[in-house]
């Protein structure tokens, strides 16, 4: 007479209504295993989404243990993560099923090999789905633009492992660089007092070379929506395009602007060389940061120093005002708008309105700077129908994201902030998305930002 067992309840159920029976459309991984002496046959196959199982069916051959053994782990590893279900034993399957037969103990190890070759068969397939990706793209992250947001979005990807290059059309650096690499910049916490501008520029650029991200001195002509970053020597392929070009010194749009603009005919739009307007009667055309700036930059050398602002109140940083009342080289005209630029060769006169009074004014100058605002550099992305706000700043989401998948934006071309502070946790908040994104990190799917 053979031996004699019993099944659990449990056993019972799982065999007489088995779930998850069949077969997957398109499936991940699949994993086939087979138990010579009883006979027993055990298909799994796999559907993985974001390192979960997402469904898991079985085809079973075999005796009631096999069949419940194979119905109860599909249970019990749908939702799971490939990393919670290889750990799942056999000796777990027959807890759940409230215990085997001694004599069909093998079944649920049957069941436990099946799930955890389905498993590796889908990581061995994703590896090398991944490695035929990787050839396709020359980058994994591809910045444009060098300056505080670009060069620190490049850090930052490269410290995480992503392969990265940042493309500069003029001066690493951007802004900091070409107008105020010999100033302070005061509300950037951390710095030292004698910190300037080019120092902290160095230090990014020593930074980005250690960390072998590759720096590429040319412009940027267009971008696709197939991921292709148009350059001056050609073109590259990257997974994760960031837009960080800046913006540039808006025109006012007043009469002369464009015959006094060029050839340091008299009109400017920001201050590079103080030197330059030593002894010049100088008029400041707006009333924020950048023109109280440009105006406390030429005290020194300047002989005369007006302000022409629109409203009857400055914009500016209340310290920075108070450091411009105290010098009486500086007259401030409120509620007056700039109208034309005149003069022969080159700027000689400003006819301004008086918007209080209603009436023209007219001014002496040799020099005038336009400190108008910023507008965003925007003019390489035309042709990729990039959602832009009325102001034509990119729109984003709180993780950088522009409207259009795998290209991000960051610092003054997404953001009217306009602080360096701003273009720097911009920045390290994309490098930790591209992360994410195409890293795809264990910790991720377990619910962690
Ligand atoms: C007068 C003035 C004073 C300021 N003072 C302060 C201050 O005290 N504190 C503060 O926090 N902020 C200050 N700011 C603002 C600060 O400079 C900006 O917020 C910051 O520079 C933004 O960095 P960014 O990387 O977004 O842009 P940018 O510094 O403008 O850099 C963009 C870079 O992209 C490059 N680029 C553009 N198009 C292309 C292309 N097609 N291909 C390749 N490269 C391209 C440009 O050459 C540029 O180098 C000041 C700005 C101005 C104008």
């Amino acid at each position: 007479m053979g031996e004699q067992f019993e099944y659990s309840e449990k056993v019972m159920d799982h065999f007489r209504n088995p779930r998850n029976v069949g077969q997957i459309k398109d499936a991940d991984g699949m994993g086939r295993v087979g138990n010579p002496v009883c006979g027993d046959l055990m298909e799994i196959q796999i559907k993985v989404e974001d390192n979960i199982l997402k469904d898991v069916k079985f085809k079973t051959f075999g005796c009631g243990s096999a069949i419940a053994t194979s119905s109860m782990i599909t249970e019990m590893a749908i939702g799971k993560t490939l990393e919670e279900a290889l750990k799942i034993t056999r000796g777990d399957v027959a807890a759940e099923l409230d215990g085997l037969p001694a004599v069909k103990m093998h079944c649920s190890n049957l069941a436990a090999d099946a799930l955890h070759a389905a498993i590796k068969d889908y990581m061995v397939k994703n590896e090398e789905k991944a490695k035929i990706e990787a050839e396709k793209y020359d980058f994994d992250v591809i910045v444009v633009g060098g300056g505080p947001g670009g060069l620190t979005t490049g850090i930052l990807c490269a410290y995480r492992g992503l392969k990265t290059a940042i493309f500069e059309s003029s001066s690493w650096g951007g802004i900091l660089s070409w107008l105020c690499h010999t100033k302070m910049i005061e509300n950037f916490p951390g710095l030292s007092e004698k910190t300037t501008c080019k120092d902290l520029v160095d230090t990014w650029m020593s930074e980005a070379k250690k960390l072998n991200v590759e720096l590429k001195k040319e412009r940027v002509n267009e971008i696709t929506k197939d991921m292709k970053v148009i350059a001056q020597s050609g073109e590259y392929r990257s997974k994760i395009i960031v837009l960080a070009t800046g913006s540039s010194p808006a025109a006012a749009g007043v009469k002369g602007e464009e015959k006094y603009s060029k050839d340091d005919r008299g009109i400017y739009y920001y201050v590079t060389n103080p030197e330059k307007f030593a002894g010049k009667r100088v008029l400041i055309v707006g009333g924020g940061n950048s023109a109280v700036d440009a105006a406390l930059s030429l005290i020194d050398t300047a002989d005369l120093i007006t302000i022409a602002h629109r409203h009857n109140e400055l914009w500016a940083i209340g310290q920075k005002i108070e450091r411009l009342k105290a010098s009486d080289k500086i007259k401030i005209l409120y509620d007056t708008e700039l109208v034309e630029i005149s003069g022969a060769e080159k700027v000689e006169k400003a006819i301004m309105r008086d918007l209080k009074e209603d009436e023209t004014i007219q001014q002496v100058v040799d020099s005038v700077i336009l400190a108008v605002g910023m507008t965003p550099n925007t003019d390489i992305f035309k042709k990729l129908d990039i959602e832009m706000d009325e102001k034509g700043y990119i729109k984003t989401d709180r993780t950088q994201k522009t409207s259009i998948d795998g290209i991000y934006a960051v610092g003054d071309i997404a953001s009217d902030l306009q602080l360096v502070v701003i273009a720097v946790a911009q920045g390290a908040t994309v490098a930790h998305n591209a992360y994410i994104e195409l890293r795809k990190p264990y910790w991720r799917s377990a619910g962690r930002l």
